[in-house]
């Protein structure tokens, strides 16, 4: 890390300020040569003067000085906030990487923090996250990650697991000594409460996806019922073409919606039935398709008609496939009441779940339909701003991992085998939850890591 790199920190666009950052030893000196101030670059204070090249003057700037170790990637750093034009933005970074600073690569400066020790890997994948949060309870989970809870969590129980393996040892190797020596019985209980205490934090992954990706929905039904109409009054605008002519919705049109503090990620599609429409067809293959992929199926049931035996076949799959979802009665203003009860009627006989009754036409039921979803994904029983929660599939992944490795650990156990060899299991178990942190991470993982970060963080 002996090069001093350079690049944009802020987005290029028209604004009021940008910022170049630069970090490396030759960073002061670098800023040195194109700056012209009345006062000196000190440590943790901003300076104000002007950017000059060949005795122009191309900015009115402030710049800050870091100095090693206190700075975000634990070297010298200078940050130049210049004006936040595009063109003088490129001509001042163009002008320290003349001056001696090599282009930073995406995430090098988070890189280099983490290479320096300034923060773990399951923090500095906190800050991706925090920067492509699309909603507040996401960000508030980054920011707590950010802060250390993962990490602090993930080095408790390496701590915990450490010690047991040196009581371990400890009882192996020096039997003839009068330490107390640990019982099977002793190092099972600690292994269930391990396993219960990571567990937990596996399961908040569920709801972590679902804050961090948004939860996948189809909206699902025959042709005509009225997908379209609800996807746009989710969305609050036109974008799925609304026609009265079965089978329009040609493609899967997508859109996100913010309901509360969950995202959906909702697909429109074409209408499932059978029909010799090519078109339609690849429609409805993909719509079932899609059904595998999905966390919630809105599957529509058009009530002037009443139920059909196709809907009923559908449900049916999706009820058996597991899948979450949701049984949607539209056109509740066109619905008589007979025929409301029949459909009550048949799925109840058929044990599925009673359906949720709106009309998109008249704008009645949606707020039901809103409250049902939200209660499905939006838990009750995670508190967001007290528990620890993961968003990150590497991180759920390698907690798994840890799991199993302690439960083949209480498998010796149960087997009768020598505690050392119980004590193989439970090391690797704390190597893998230090692979959360980075403690045992190849250069192949980090580089994967940190090429995901934008440029100049
Ligand atoms: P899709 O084929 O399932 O996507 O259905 P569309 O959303 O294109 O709707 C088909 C027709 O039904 C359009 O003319 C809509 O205006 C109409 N429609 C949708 N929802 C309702 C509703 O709740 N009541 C009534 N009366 N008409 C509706």
């Amino acid at each position: 890390m002996s090069t001093t790199i350079a690049a944009i920190g802020t987005a290029l666009s028209n604004s009021g300020i940008s910022i170049i950052r630069i970090s490396g030893k030759d960073s002061l000196n670098i800023v040195n040569k194109i700056f012209n101030s009345k006062a000196k670059l000190e440590p943790n204070h901003i300076i104000f003067g002007k950017i000059i090249n060949n005795n122009e003057v191309l900015d009115n700037v402030l710049v800050s000085y870091f100095k090693a170790p206190h700075s975000y990637t634990g070297e010298d750093v200078c940050e130049i906030n210049c004006h936040g034009g595009n063109e003088i933005t490129k001509e001042i970074l163009e002008l320290v990487l003349e001056n001696g600073a090599i282009l930073a690569q995406p995430g090098e400066f988070s890189k280099r923090a983490f290479l320096n020790g300034k923060m773990d890997l399951s923090q500095a994948e906190a800050v991706i996250n925090l920067i492509n949060a699309k909603t507040r309870t996401e960000s508030r989970i980054a920011a707590k990650n950010l802060e250390g809870d993962l990490s602090k969590k993930v080095r408790s129980l390496r701590e915990e697991l450490v010690e047991l393996m040196a009581q371990i040892e400890v009882s192996v190797d020096y039997p003839e000594y009068d330490y107390e020596e640990i019982e099977p019985k002793a190092i099972l209980s600690l292994l269930d409460r391990k396993i219960d205490e990571i567990d937990r934090i596996i399961n908040t992954y569920e709801h972590g996806k679902y804050i961090k990706n948004g939860v996948n929905v189809a909206i699902l039904g025959k042709p005509n019922v009225g997908k379209s109409s609800l996807l746009n009054n989710l969305a609050n605008y036109e974008k799925a073409i609304v026609t009265d002519i079965p089978g329009t919705t040609r493609d899967i049109v997508e859109e996100t919606i913010n309901l509360g503090n969950i995202i959906l990620n909702i697909s429109d599609t074409a209408g499932i039935r059978d029909t010799d429409d090519i078109i339609e067809k690849i429609g409805v293959e993909k719509s079932l398709k899609i059904l595998e992929e999905m966390d919630l199926v809105l599957y529509l049931i058009n009530g002037e008609d009443g139920i059909s035996k196709e809907d009923f076949e559908i449900l049916s799959k999706i009820e058996n496939k597991g899948l979450k979802y949701i049984t949607v009665i539209n056109k509740m203003d066109l619905t008589q009441k007979s025929i409301l009860d029949t459909i009550l009627k048949e799925l109840k006989q058929s044990n599925l779940k009673e359906p949720v009754c709106i009309s998109v036409e008249e704008n009645k039921g949606i707020d039901n339909l809103k409250k049902e979803i939200i209660k499905m994904f939006d838990s009750n029983d995670l508190d967001y701003s007290n528990e620890l929660i993961i968003t990150n599939e590497r991180h759920k992944d390698l907690l798994k991992k840890s799991v199993n490795y302690l439960k083949d650990a209480k498998t010796e156990i149960f087997n009768g085998q020598p505690i050392d060899i119980v004590s193989i299991y439970v090391k690797k178990a704390t190597k893998t939850l230090g692979e959360i942190i980075g403690a045992d991470v190849t250069e192949d993982i980090i580089s994967k890591i940190f090429e995901k970060f934008c440029l100049g963080k």
